[in-house]
């Protein structure tokens, strides 16, 4: 028995998956047999605790649901291990770790989420190196603290806050990017740590925030975008907060009908939020022309926060808030390291 213990949450995800010799897809796996692809794991010396999820989901079906279970199975364990590692697919694994980073408040051990473009039981398979990876990075400790108290992606030798991320290659092994912050290490022969790039660790107690409210839509626009689009989306039954993804710092079509709309639904009680469809670089409302309309009506801009960061957050803060100018100012304000300040 070793001093460090380290939680492997399975959810599922192409790493632990198999072909299915019937139908030729990739289907989930069994745990324990994932780990016996991995012998070198028992030479790590640490104690190596599994939960897998019942059932098993491929990302595409994660959602608020998993994201709760997730963080009752980390305040369960919180004071049991030192650090705990996510596997997880990879389709939308920003999501995941965006939802994380804001639910589990004050978070002091390190959450390394991770998965692989194949499967572990693949000869070229990228999931043997994430994963020792993963785990020796949420075993890190200098001078007794965790290296990297936060929620991590690490994918092809790249440790990255998760709420920066996205997932912008769906076949290279280097499958994630964040643009609007730099790395928190890279692994070689040595995993380097960029300690200024890293949350600092405190002793607040683990705050868990597990109230989600989903009445989110997101509206893409696009240049010749329909009146009759816009109203459906703006009349989406139940919804409290619509995200709209605009075109580089923030801008949108500048028509009355358009300002009009979103003007008529924000007076309904609809709260409208403006992400930029860019991966880099910030929203800034008033900049030009085409976006000084929306801040003037109303729309709140998101600044350089990831579409996943802006979905997830909101989710919480609706989940806990009614007041308009408390949700504006907790979505504006950075939580996470999610905004650049
Ligand atoms: N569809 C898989 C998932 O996200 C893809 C992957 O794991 O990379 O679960």
């Amino acid at each position: 028995m070793t001093e460090t213990s380290i939680l492997l949450i399975y959810t599922g995800g192409t790493i632990g998956m198999v072909k299915d010799e019937e139908t030729g897809s990739l289907k989930p796996f069994n745990i324990n047999k994932i780990i016996n692809f991995i012998p070198e794991l028992a030479r790590l010396n640490y104690n190596l605790e599994k939960i897998s999820f019942d059932p098993l989901v491929d990302s595409s079906d994660m959602s608020p649901k998993q994201w709760i279970e997730l963080v009752e199975i980390i305040e369960k364990n919180y004071n049991e291990y030192d650090g705990f590692v996510i596997l997880h697919g990879t389709d939308t694994m920003s999501y995941t770790a965006s939802a994380l980073s804001f639910m589990l408040e004050n978070l002091g051990k390190p959450v390394i989420i991770t998965g692989s473009q194949l499967p572990l039981g693949m000869v070229r398979t990228d999931g043997r190196d994430n994963f020792i990876t993963a785990v020796e990075i949420a075993a890190a400790k200098e001078n007794g603290v965790p290296t990297v108290p936060e929620v991590c992606i690490f994918f092809e030798n790249r440790l990255y806050r998760g709420n920066r991320t996205y997932k912008y290659n769906a076949e290279n092994f280097n499958a994630f990017r964040s643009v609007n912050y730099p790395l928190l290490a890279e692994s070689g022969i040595y995993i380097r740590y960029k300690r200024k790039n890293i949350h600092k660790h405190n002793n607040e107690k683990l705050k868990l925030h597990k109230k989600l409210d989903s009445q989110i839509a997101i509206m893409k626009i696009f240049p010749g975008m329909q009146p009759s689009s816009v109203e459906a989306m703006l009349n989406t039954k139940g919804i409290r907060a619509l995200v709209i993804e605009t075109f580089g710092s923030g801008n949108a079509f500048t028509n009355s009908w358009f300002i009009d709309m979103l003007k008529v639904a924000i007076s309904n009680g609809l709260m409208i939020f403006n992400v930029s469809q860019c991966i880099g670089g910030s929203v800034e409302m008033g900049k030009y022309e085409t976006s000084r309309k929306l801040k003037q009506i109303g729309i709140i801009g998101a600044s350089d926060m990831t579409t996943s960061a802006a979905i997830t957050k909101l989710m919480v803060i609706m989940g806990e808030e009614t007041d308009r100018e408390i949700i504006k100012d907790r979505f504006t304000s950075s939580w996470a390291g999610e905004i650049t300040e």
